[in-house]
């Protein structure tokens, strides 16, 4: 029978509590009353940093990270993960408090200028959604030079960012192929 590490850990504790019940009853009435642990649940998640794709395994309470490990079920890693892929906490969290480097506000630099401006959200979809509208109608091929149809959008490209996740890439490139893009990048495969 083959088992992975999940339910190897499950049969081992089932096990050890069986083997453990007449004295851990008795434990029970001598432990303190205060909780000695806290439970958390783990979730899988793949490290979004380069094209190897390895599995890692969080847990998080209350918006911040208590662990990140690499996940020994993954058959890419095997629970293996590189420095950059062991620092993948630190997109959310630092030293136990939420990363003061992570962007809390929209930034905006306009073309051609050295300045950045601070803007909100509704300016921003506002202006990103006018922009994507705009120059997919004034660009949209229906037929390329040869006459077969192609329907595509050249004059725009997609670049998808190191701090998206896997379901989150695989929503962008769908979504940027409904509006017909054929440049459709990320920066792991950079
Ligand atoms: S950055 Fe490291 S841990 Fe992350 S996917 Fe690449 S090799 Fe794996």
């Amino acid at each position: 029978m083959k088992v992975n590490r999940r339910e190897f850990l499950k049969l081992t504790a089932t096990t050890a509590g069986a083997l453990l019940v007449p004295s851990g009853a008795a434990l029970a009435e001598e432990a303190p009353t205060f909780p000695l642990h806290k439970m958390v649940g783990e979730t899988p998640t793949i490290c979004c940093f380069c094209g190897v794709g390895c599995g890692a395994i969080v847990s998080a309470e209350g918006g911040r990270v208590l662990n990140l490990e690499g996940d020994p079920d993954h058959p890419i890693n095997q629970g293996s993960l590189c420095s950059k892929g062991l620092a993948l906490a630190q997109i959310n969290t630092v030293d136990g408090e939420i990363n003061r480097h992570r962007l809390q506000t929209v930034k905006y630099r306009a073309s051609g200028s050295s300045q950045w401006e601070e803007k909100d959200w509704d300016w921003a979809l506002e202006t990103i959604a006018r922009r994507i509208k705009d120059t997919r109608e004034g660009s949209f091929l229906e037929q390329d030079g040869e006459g077969r149809t192609v329907n595509r959008v050249e004059a725009i490209a997609s670049l998808g960012g190191a701090a998206l996740d896997n379901e989150e890439c695989s929503l962008l490139s769908k979504a940027m192929r409904a509006l017909g893009l054929v440049y459709i990048e990320h920066q792991a495969r950079i």
